[in-house]
């Protein structure tokens, strides 16, 4: 399998990388676990190799895809007042929207916090498990693209952080009871987060460079 610089989508081994707080131009050689390069002249941290970090972030991303299908299977929060009760389920959100012809709405909410972190998983599942075997395959680059892509688009910890402030105000009007989903969606959100911080963007085009692709 013959090796190709990877232009377009990443430095090259040996390509000088721009540091994005002072625009200082710099060559950063290949780091071994634990290692990290930081900018001469600004101190900012340009890439990192955290230890086992390919394994790493391929456990919290499969730990993260159980934890985000069992919050899709549960109750989310139940809602009781004046003797009704209301159970939510994450899926049912997007369905009652649909429902109500606010199909684009349900996009919105189920997307960022749904659809896009699962394809994130998909995504890394598919990078990572031949990276850390260093077997080349077609589909690397692409993936990688993909993912980066995606990124901005995940709003995990944002959900997370709303339907905490969210409570405080509906606990006021209802009793609340917090479901096996929502205990699940913040366990996946830990391990989303976990997942895609383990990855550094340089290390991993280089490793998708190494394999060959
Ligand atoms: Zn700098």
């Amino acid at each position: 399998m013959t090796s190709r610089p990877c232009a377009g989508h990443g430095p090259a081994a040996g390509e000088p990388v721009a540091c994005i707080e002072c625009d200082l131009l710099i060559r950063i050689g290949p780091l071994r676990g634990g290692q990290r390069a930081t900018c001469p002249r600004c101190g900012h941290v340009l890439s990192s190799a955290p230890p086992d970090g390919l394994t790493r972030s391929l456990a919290f991303a499969l730990a993260a895809a159980v934890l985000l299908a069992a919050a899709n299977a549960f109750p989310f929060m139940a809602l009781e007042a004046q003797g009704l009760e209301q159970v939510m389920t994450l899926p049912r959100t997007g369905v009652e929207l649909y429902r109500d012809g606010q199909a684009s709405l349900a996009v919105l909410v189920l997307g960022p916090i749904v659809a896009v972190p699962a394809l994130m998983l998909a995504t890394l599942v598919a990078l990572l498990v031949p990276l850390r075997r260093r077997i080349g395959a077609p589909w690397l680059v692409p993936a990688g693209r993909l993912l980066f892509w995606l990124s901005p688009w995940s709003m995990v910890e944002v959900f997370v952080i709303g339907v905490l402030v969210s409570l405080v105000k509906i606990a006021a009007l209802a009793t609340v009871v917090l479901g096996v989903s929502f205990w699940a969606y913040v366990g996946f959100a830990l391990c989303f987060t976990a997942a895609v911080a383990s990855l550094d963007r340089l290390q991993l085009w280089r490793a998708i460079e190494e394999c060959g692709a």
